[in-house]
């Protein structure tokens, strides 16, 4: 607690000026999937504002069965709700955003990720598919794994891109797709 206060100070400043928006998509009609690393903030990255997207951030912000999940439940809900007001071209696009100096890169060594496999009692192979050891690797067969996910709304879109955290910049890796249908192509 004694940690937040300061945080908790800042919020109230934050409230004191708040105006609250009626519930809609989100104003760019983005979904992003980011590392929960604290350098990557996408706020302050990226230049959102309240209501201007959708972060889901995990460890290496890689494409798990919950950010699948997450992502489905996200389509749907935007189709049940918002269905007169999202963009003839889809529902959202999907950034997948991964970056230089991961974390989870040090579990590309069989050393620390034994001894992490201990640690938190998960497979050390699980904790090989984690590694993020080449972001433009990663970002790519993550951004494959959700386009070929049967769970993917064909209304939604998926882009790959890598932040460098020694210059703040992103760089798109992959532009945004659509899933193909079954039966076509
Ligand atoms: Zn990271």
């Amino acid at each position: 607690m004694a940690k937040m206060t300061p945080l908790l100070k800042r919020n109230e400043q934050f409230a004191s000026t708040y105006t609250p928006g009626p519930l809609g998509p989100p104003a760019a009609q983005v979904v992003i999937v980011t590392c929960l690393d604290h350098r990557v903030d996408p706020a302050i990255v990226l230049g959102l504002q309240l209501s201007d997207a959708v972060v889901i951030r995990n460890t290496g912000g890689r494409v798990t069965p919950a950010v699948i999940n997450d992502i489905a439940y996200l389509a749907f809900l935007a189709g049940e709700l918002f269905n007169g007001q999202v963009a003839a071209e889809g529902l959202f696009e999907v950034a997948v955003v991964h970056h230089t100096q991961c974390g989870t890169g040090f579990l590309a060594d069989a050393g620390f990720r034994h001894r992490a496999a201990e640690a938190i009692a998960r497979p050390e192979a699980a904790l090989e598919a984690w590694a993020v050891a080449d972001p433009h690797a990663t970002v790519e067969a993550d951004v494959e794994l959700l386009l070929a996910s049967p769970l993917l709304s064909p209304k939604v879109s998926v882009s790959g891109h890598v932040y460098d955290i020694a210059t703040g910049r992103v760089t798109t890796v992959l532009d945004d797709r659509h899933p193909q249908l079954a039966g076509n192509n």
